[in-house]
């Protein structure tokens, strides 16, 4: 019977071994050797996602890892569409979101005496460097083993991304063995709690008791390991004020009284004692380095990875262990003690809040009636939506567009923003967008900059032939940072793209809404009923391409030049 021969092949206990543990999903493209896996796996129930780039789709699967604390799963074909999504797999990495990513391959003897095989590659060593964990299936009988290693490895410890290598002979094969569950099991505890021990509380809250100027910075670690409740009562009744980091806002609701956010710099450089949740002290933190931050802060981290300590800071209390049995530990230790906040402290951060709100405040204001429509004005509708609609989720990226969107729109719920991450990334938005919408079955927004919409801007054929939810903002300046980027007069300039640019009009090519906008009037007008639609949509939003800083808020990072002619 064809059912049952189909039952022992490689392709079919792969897929068994997902749905196992239920992992129902894949998102991927297909071709040799993976065609029949794809379509094997839809005949079995699981729900299968075609993309046009890959690494789009190992994107989706990445924030799948990161929304549902499973891994996503990622299915490509050899050499080029490995090599695609393989970027994507070390961002993920770098992220620690976890996801499986599953490539066809080649037999290791053709591999091995380089026979040229098509689209041959030393996949499985090539992924190597770029992911936690590379594991090659030679054997059909080892799919089950193979499966489980690969999602535990993916959320145990600190999560991240697994290469999982399938040759085409291992999909077809059957698997030999007399093994009466055919090797597919369900994993138990996948990822084992780790608690700290007592010293490590009694050290950080001692720490923390005598802190003058405490302050929490909240990562998107703690976003991943939904510590939202513990978070919210350690701020609540120590009155501790918290930075969040981009992902990590809505943790705790962004109009918190307690959120220091209009306020960082001061709190960073103030700070005495710095509570590190989830967040590594990286580029995104400036190392935890002076100027930025109080030369004399002692810091207290808070992370599943021990090797994370002292990365670039001393940390006085390291506090190793996943975040919510840390959390269950040293928030009821610190509560014991009585322990709040000084009110000096609280003080100074408020006036400084009401001082940078208040021109904040007058830069929006200004923004939706300037004459040269440009950021403020364009994101002021969405971030007024988003006020009303805290359940819907964002997406961002851009230069400008991510950082003027990033302080603009309040988030109130945890995981509701996916942005460029640890390596801040371009490309990323409608990949993880379409996972958000797939994942939640709530409304998206994905807001691109124009050259970041660039890099994945097929992928709007995605969203429309499966009619996701998802309205893509693009706002057109004409160019990477700005339109007006010439050089010299018979070039364009290397940061140059089209400012009439007509994007919204790639949506109506696939079946979706289109609008186009370019006031802040007509914005408001458009943003709601597009998102209300529920059909997948884009809005090109034409700003002046004069709008728009060189790199953003993190113009320190770029090197320049003395560009004089000869
Ligand atoms: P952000 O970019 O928001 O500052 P990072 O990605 O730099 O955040 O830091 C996240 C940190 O959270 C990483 O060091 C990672 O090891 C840690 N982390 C991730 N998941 C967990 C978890 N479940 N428990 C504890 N720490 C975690
Ligand atoms: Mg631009």
């Amino acid at each position: 019977m064809v059912g049952d021969s189909l039952n022992k092949t490689g392709a079919n206990l792969l897929i068994k071994a997902l749905q196992e543990n239920n992992i129902n999903r894949m998102y991927g493209i297909v071709g040799i050797p993976v065609t029949d896996l794809a379509r094997l796996a839809e005949l079995r129930g699981m729900k299968y996602y075609g993309f046009r780039r890959e690494d789009s789709a190992v994107n989706a699967a990445a924030a799948t890892g990161y929304l549902t604390q499973k891994p996503g799963v990622a299915l490509t074909v050899s050499a080029p569409g490995f090599l695609n999504g393989l970027t994507a797999l070390a961002q993920a990495t770098k992220n620690c979101f976890p996801l499986i990513m599953i490539s066809g391959s080649s037999e290791r003897h053709i591999i091995d005496l380089s026979q040229g095989d098509y689209e041959g590659l030393d996949q499985y060593n090539a992924a190597k460097p770029f992911c936690k964990k590379a594991y090659r299936v030679d054997r059909a009988e080892d799919m089950g083993l193979a499966v489980a290693r690969a999602i535990r490895t993916a959320v145990s410890g600190r999560p991240g991304g697994v290469y999982l290598d399938i040759p085409a002979d291992t999909i077809v094969q059957e698997d030999d063995a007399d093994q009466s569950s055919l090797g597919v099991y369900k994993l138990v505890d996948p990822a084992p709690k780790q608690v700290p021990n007592d010293e490590a509380i009694s050290r950080a809250v001692d720490l923390i008791k005598n802190a003058k100027k405490p302050l929490i910075i909240l990562g998107k670690g703690a976003a991943y390991d939904r510590t939202e409740k513990q978070v919210q009562q350690l701020v609540a009744e120590t009155n501790i004020p918290f930075l969040p980091m981009s992902m990590a806002k809505g943790l705790i609701p962004d109009d918190s009284p307690h959120s220091a956010a209009a306020a960082r710099s001061l709190s960073l450089r103030n700070a005495d004692v710095v509570i590190v949740i989830g967040a590594r002290l990286n580029w995104m933190l400036s190392y935890g380095d002076a100027p930025q931050f109080n030369p004399h802060a002692k810091f207290v981290q808070l992370d599943i990875d021990a090797t994370q300590f002292d990365s670039s800071q001393p940390i006085s209390a390291p506090l190793q262990g996943d975040l919510k049995s840390i959390l269950d530990k040293l928030v009821p230790a610190l509560l014991a003690t009585g322990y709040q906040a000084p009110e000096e402290w609280l003080e100074q951060i408020a006036q400084d809040t009401e001082k940078n709100d208040k021109k904040f405040a007058q830069r929006i204001a200004n923004g939706k009636v300037a004459q040269n429509f440009g950021y403020y004005g364009a994101i002021a509708p969405i971030a007024e939506y988003f006020q009303q609609h805290p359940d819907t989720y964002l997406v961002s990226e851009g230069a400008n567009t991510l950082d003027i969107g990033r302080d603009m729109i309040g988030m109130q719920l945890p995981r509701h923003r996916l942005d460029t991450g640890t390596w801040g990334v371009m490309g990323v938005g409608l990949g993880y967008a379409i996972a958000a919408a797939v994942e939640t079955g709530k409304h998206v927004v994905a807001l691109d900059g124009d050259s970041a919409f660039g890099f994945d801007g097929m992928e709007i054929e995605t969203i429309c032939r499966y009619k996701l939810p998802i309205t893509v903002v693009i706002i057109n300046n004409g160019g990477i940072y700005n339109g007006i980027g010439q050089v010299v007069p018979n070039q364009l300039g290397p940061t140059t793209l089209d400012p009439t640019a007509r994007y919204d009009l790639m949506a109506k090519a696939f079946g979706g809404d289109n609008y186009f906008v370019s006031d802040y009037d007509e914005m408001k007008n458009v943003f709601a009923r597009a998102v209300d639609s529920g059909r997948p949509n884009i809005i090109n939003v034409q700003i002046a391409p004069s709008m728009g800083k060189e790199s953003g808020h993190i113009g320190n990072l770029n090197p320049k030049l003395n560009l004089q002619p000869l």
